[in-house]
């Protein structure tokens, strides 16, 4: 059986950065006070500048994780209990955590069922008196429909997030994915394109988020009464989200990796579409004719209506034949047992039974019939990210694919 080598872009550039930050002594540079050292050390500083420059953004902010940056733009941005978020349910639990974390209320839209991003065109009418913004989710490495999100947004007066996570170095229309928002982030863990074991930025142009960003990061409510002129205390209540920095370090020297490992995956990617295009049985993954796609997850849907057998039959057997990295399923947030059973934070019901929020939200199955769809009949999933394909893996796969195919449908005419 073909033994598919593991993702890994470490060398001595990453373990000379280590040696640098262990030999300084100084594991973090980050103080809880008003001063200098408050937005952390010289590596942590150093990344942030790298990646300003990289993506393009007047500012970047890091965080310990993503799940971390987004509970922070949550707060920066002033979501109070009771406020509606809306984002789709086709995405990590953890972005709809960070709503929940400032008592924000999630308002699940359906996905568009090709890049599996929030569907815009279902996003307004979802908006009440209660709306605060939308947190669009770049899904398995391309961008979600930016423009439309923020005319939406101008609009009816709201914030964009975007959870970049698994689309660091996505470009929609020349600009990169996390940049088009009005706070945006990308994720630097273990299992993503490039990584630090933990880790995050996120970008704004914004210089005040900016700054609520970077208080809630480190401990707000201990310094704000010693920084001029600063009168705003709404969730201004802080956390510990610092980066490391080990971290830092060993992220900058990846970054400088992304581009490369971005081309290779484009390569990867092209060639096993290549193999797999005239396959009628499934459908390969959709770019958006604006975006780039980094290939985080390779998704692809099987057309139902076209054979006897079902998507689970597909992957197992693709499995059993030694196709690595498959899954029958994603995730549909909304059905996970906190939303089906409305219990949160503490045994009251909040935030769905406070003063001030909309009391009937449902998160029944049916209110997302694409991303349910999706998960439940037809989609499926290469998890390419965790790999580096030779051209023979690449073969191995579409060749098992074609025969698997094959032998299914014969066995099931
Ligand atoms: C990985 C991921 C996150 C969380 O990132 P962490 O850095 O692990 O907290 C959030 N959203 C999406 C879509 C992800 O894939």
């Amino acid at each position: 059986m073909t033994k598919f080598k593991k993702f890994n872009y470490f060398d001595s550039r990453e373990r000379k950065a280590v040696k640098r930050v262990i030999r300084s002594g100084e594991l973090s540079g980050f103080y809880g006070n008003w001063g200098a050292k408050f937005l952390g050390g010289k590596e942590v500083v150093g990344l942030e500048r790298n990646c300003e420059e990289f993506f393009g953004t007047k500012n970047a902010v890091s965080f310990n994780s993503l799940a971390s940056g987004l509970s922070a733009s949550i707060g920066a941005l002033g979501v109070e209990p009771g406020d509606e978020i809306i984002l789709p349910p086709w995405t990590m639990s953890a972005t709809a955590a960070a709503v929940l974390h400032w008592g924000g209320i999630p308002v699940f839209c359906d996905v568009d069922s090709s890049t599996y991003c929030i569907n815009p065109d279902l996003v307004e009418s979802l908006i009440t008196p209660k709306t605060k913004g939308i947190l669009a989710v770049d899904i398995f490495g391309q961008s979600a429909n930016t423009e439309k999100l923020m005319s939406i947004a101008s609009r009816h007066n709201l914030f964009v997030i975007s959870d970049s996570a698994q689309a660091i170095g996505a470009m929609r229309n020349n600009r990169f994915a996390g940049t088009l928002t009005h706070v945006g982030g990308i994720s630097l863990n273990y299992h993503k394109h490039i990584h630090s074991g933990e880790g995050a930025v996120m970008f704004t142009n914004d210089g005040e988020i900016a700054l609520r960003l970077q208080l809630i990061r480190n401990h707000a409510e201990s310094v704000i009464g010693d920084i001029p002129n600063f009168s705003n205390l709404v969730n201004m209540v802080g956390h510990n989200y610092r980066m490391t920095e080990m971290c830092a370090a060993i992220a900058s020297e990846q970054l400088k990796k992304l581009p490369r490992i971005i081309a290779q995956r484009e390569e990867e990617t092209r060639n096993l579409v290549d193999l797999l295009k005239d396959v009628d049985e499934i459908s390969l993954p959709y770019v958006d004719s604006n975006n780039t796609h980094v290939y985080y997850i390779f998704g692809m849907q099987l057309r139902v209506d076209e054979v006897k057998f079902s998507k689970h039959e597909l992957v197992s057997e693709l499995s059993r034949r030694g196709v690595p990295g498959l899954s029958t399923a994603y995730v549909n947030v909304h059905r996970l047992p906190l939303f089906q059973k409305k219990t949160a934070i503490g045994t009251r019901g909040f935030p769905w039974s406070y003063e001030h929020s909309r009391k009937n939200i449902s998160y029944a199955v049916g209110i997302c019939p694409v991303a349910e769809e999706l998960q439940d009949i037809s989609f499926f999933s290469f998890y390419i990210n965790d790999y580096i394909l030779k051209r023979s893996d690449i073969s191995f796969i579409a060749r098992t694919f074609k025969q698997t195919l094959k032998d299914l449908r014969n066995s099931t005419d």
